[in-house]
């Protein structure tokens, strides 16, 4: 359970198979969660990165290097990369 501070509230499920893309193929799987109050957003990743130099995994990946407030601005005003899911596994081999 994710909880909001600032609300005092369980943080909801928004969005499954948004990727955190640190570039160069390094993504981290996650989901997105939102405070049903303030809407505040946060991505819950799985512990390992994964492979994904084409960006072909996940059904939207939030760029990492854009710096905290570039990457609020995306979430708000939803300049996420969306991607198609093309099939097959979601899960690209294990980053090394
Ligand atoms: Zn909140």
């Amino acid at each position: 359970m994710y909880i909001c501070v600032g609300c005092r509230k369980e943080m909801l499920c928004d969005k499954n198979g948004v990727g955190a893309n640190f570039g160069h193929g390094h993504v981290y799987a996650s989901d997105r969660y939102k405070c049903p109050i303030c809407g505040m957003m946060i991505l819950a990743t799985n512990i390992k990165a994964y492979y994904d130099p084409n960006l072909s995994f996940q059904d939207e990946y939030l760029n990492m290097d854009g710096g905290g407030n570039e990457n609020r601005r995306q979430l708000g005003e939803e300049i996420l990369t969306s991607k198609a899911r093309r099939g097959g596994s979601r899960q690209g081999k294990a980053w090394t």
